[in-house]
């Protein structure tokens, strides 16, 4: 089949006819028809540009207008509707989400919905590979979007910008089977369970004898296992990793087993109901306990990894829980010689294994790590960051409409309280004072400190139910300028990363 290509000076034209902008990445040409996003009054729409002689896709909803240039054309400007996003990514391979494997990747989450084309260009030449759609459970529930608004949103962004390479979509914090089918029928193809309700943080600090009772009282039949075998399995064991040897003594063996043997038990669960539920479509799988209370120990780290492969449930990537503190939206808090000793041995372990990646969740603005990181796991690492992208919004919100911002910092401060249930935070909200009090010049800078980034960033939800189509207009207006913020901010992140 034999298509002319469609000049982008006249595709800019023909937008220009109908009073758009054209966002030029966007151009994407089927046969003789050409598919671009264009701006109108800071709404941004679907065109589809139909030459003369050549039957226009149906599938398609909008209103058709004609222009003349080198012919005549059928213009189609449509919404952008769930209806003809769904119909594009029918139509254009790339705009559906693949799984990535152990590669270096990046998970840009986007609150409000309208970062992905800033992501894009962050991600743009990076060396990473994206993962633009990325909620989490709970973060879904707080903002009342559904998984597939989610996808919908990131895919916008994805055609917007033109990235035609592979990018991947992250049903995050996945902790209970119900929660699967959305994320399954939106599309997404990496899944990440969280089965953190399991983990047994008390057997952190067990006696031996209370250790064997609850090794006893394990699910073991979801586990496929005696407790006799479990215990020749890792009791007595050295395993050599390289210039490390891990000895699971049956003290090990037992508080291993204690701690995490219902959280892999509970992964079998949702691994096995996902499988049936994918129907032999791709995806990928991580497994985290990044949240929870306790560090994940180098036999602990072991024992899950060894466990999972044992059951055959493969996972891309794993999430440990790191030493030191992983805060929202700020730097890493904790020694880092120390985290640098423990990652080596996670490190170890995951080489061992050889199939999958460590993860780091809470992952956006930990730039004293990321070297760290980057050196010891060889591009075999996965980062995840969400509401660092509604700081930056705010960021910009700062600069451009002081006037909002600082509606938007006391309303933070009413809610703070209630919103920060459910994070691990260590800032001091004493020290973010009413908004009356700082010069416009204090409010941006307030968006650099520890103790105010925390505050705005914990109340997202709040923020978006009470200002969400005030937000969203803002950013729609400052398109550009929002952009801009996302890629200084996410070159921080994404360089030293692939390096
Ligand atoms: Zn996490």
């Amino acid at each position: 089949m034999t298509q002319t290509l469609v000049s982008p000076e006249l595709v800019d034209r023909l937008a220009q006819a109908i009073g758009a902008r054209l966002y030029p990445h966007s151009i994407a040409q089927d046969q003789d028809v050409v598919y671009a996003m264009v701006n109108v009054d800071a709404e941004r729409y679907l065109a589809i540009f139909v030459p003369e002689g050549v039957g226009a896709p149906t599938e398609f909803e909008g209103e058709s207008t004609q222009v003349e240039d080198e012919g005549t054309w059928t213009l189609l400007r449509c919404p952008r509707t769930p209806a003809n996003i769904n119909a594009l990514r029918a139509r254009f391979e790339w705009l559906r989400p693949v799984p990535l494997g152990t590669q270096t990747s990046f998970g840009f989450g986007d609150r409000i919905g309208l970062a992905t084309s800033g992501h894009v260009q962050s991600a743009r030449g990076a060396g990473v590979a994206p993962i633009f759609t990325q909620q989490s459970v709970r973060e879904n529930t707080r903002i009342g979007r559904t998984p597939q608004q989610v996808m919908d949103d990131a895919t916008w962004g994805v055609f917007q910008e033109g990235w035609r390479l592979p990018w991947g979509a992250d049903a995050d914090h996945v902790k209970v089977v119900e929660s699967l089918p959305d994320f399954v029928a939106a599309g997404y193809t990496f899944y990440t369970i969280d089965p953190s309700d399991h983990v047994d943080n008390d057997a952190e600090s067990d006696d031996v004898v209370t250790l064997r009772k609850k090794v006893a009282a394990l699910p073991l039949d979801q586990l496929s296992i005696t407790a006799t075998e479990l215990a020749d399995l890792y009791a007595g064991q050295t395993v050599n990793l390289g210039d490390k040897s891990l000895v699971f003594s049956q003290e090990k063996m037992l508080r291993a087993a204690a701690k995490y043997g219902r959280a892999i038990a509970h992964a079998r669960t949702v691994a096995s109901a996902l499988t049936a539920q994918m129907g032999g479509r791709p995806f990928e799988l991580e497994f985290s306990v990044d949240e929870t209370d306790t560090p994940t120990s180098p036999h602990e780290h072991y024992y899950i990894a060894a466990e999972l492969h044992r059951l055959n449930i493969p996972v891309v990537s794993l999430a440990p829980r790191f030493v030191g503190k992983f805060e929202k939206g700020i730097d890493y808090i904790g020694d880092l010689d120390e985290f640098s000793a423990a990652l080596a041995w996670d490190i170890a372990i995951m080489k061992h294994f050889g199939d999958y990646k460590i993860s780091v969740h809470t992952g956006s603005d930990k730039f004293s790590i990321y070297p760290i990181v980057a050196h010891a796991a060889q591009g075999r690492v996965h980062v995840k960051t969400a509401g660092t992208s509604y700081l930056e919004a705010l960021r910009v919100i700062a600069a451009e409409d002081v006037a909002f911002f600082r509606e938007i910092l006391d309303f933070s401060r009413d809610h703070f309280e209630k919103d920060r249930k459910s994070y691990y935070l260590s800032c001091d909200a004493s020290k973010v004072h009413p908004a009356n009090s700082y010069s416009d010049a204090e409010l941006v800078d307030l968006l650099n400190q520890v103790d105010s980034r925390q505050v705005l960033h914990v109340t997202f939800g709040s923020v978006l139910d009470h200002y969400g189509d005030r937000l969203k207009t803002f950013l729609r207006n400052h398109e550009a300028a929002y952009e801009a913020v996302l890629v200084t901010h996410f070159g921080k992140h994404l360089a030293p990363l692939a390096a």
